[in-house]
């Protein structure tokens, strides 16, 4: 009789965590929501680079582990770039801006809800380590974007640094809501070898997922 009822009582309870989820998941539709990921650099430009580890190889990578975790959501999603390959034409005086500003008309044309633009840092010191996610103030949505990205980051126990501003050319441009994400250092040992590895992409881009929904229903 008492196993009966351990059994009655485990069932009802599954049934509970499955409801739950069930409405959480609900919840946090981002139907109707445009996306835009930009993996940063590509083609001719690398960006940091340790060995034959190239940044722009990660970047798209991480975009394309975002794209999954954001369209579970009903989200839908542009690319900046799905290969290897940068934005310029053959006609760009100077192929960097033309690649910007091509990220930018991309992003703009795509009545875009906000855009996410993927990177990997690098710095001297090898200790460095951490997320770091950046925004231009051209948009005040921009700082509560950043944030609620960086506090996701904090939650799932990851070494995170404060938001902070950047006035780099696409991003003082870009009108659309967005924010720049440094996943981490190429530069730092630990962080190279997550930042490589498909389960790292993937947690990375389920936190970065949250801190979109958590922005968008606030
Ligand atoms: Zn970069």
């Amino acid at each position: 009789m008492i196993k009966q009822y351990k059994k009655v009582m485990l069932g009802l309870l599954l049934l509970f965590v499955f409801t739950l989820q069930f409405i959480e998941a609900k919840n946090v539709s981002l139907k109707g929501k445009v996306i835009t990921i930009d993996p940063g650099h590509g083609g001719r430009d690398s960006g940091t680079r340790y060995g034959n580890i190239l940044e722009k190889d990660l970047n798209l990578q991480i975009s394309e582990q975002l794209e999954n975790e954001l369209v579970k959501y009903g989200a839908t999603i542009y690319m900046t770039r799905t290969k290897d390959e940068d934005l310029s034409s053959p006609y760009d005086k100077r192929k960097k801006r033309g690649d910007l500003y091509r990220r930018i008309r991309f992003i703009e044309k795509n009545k875009t809800t906000l855009y996410l633009s993927i990177h990997i840092n690098w710095y001297n010191d090898y200790y460095y380590s951490g997320v770091e996610i950046l925004y231009n103030n051209i948009n005040p949505k921009n700082k509560k974007l950043s944030e609620s990205i960086t506090n996701e980051f904090l939650k799932a126990k990851i070494k995170t640094r404060e938001p902070t501003t950047t006035d780099l050319y696409l991003y003082r441009n870009t009108k659309v809501p967005g924010v720049l994400i440094e996943c981490g250092f190429l530069s730092n040992k630990n962080e190279r070898y997550l930042l490589q590895t498909k389960e790292y992409q993937q947690e990375i881009s389920k936190i970065i997922t949250k801190g979109v929904i958590n922005y968008l229903n606030t």
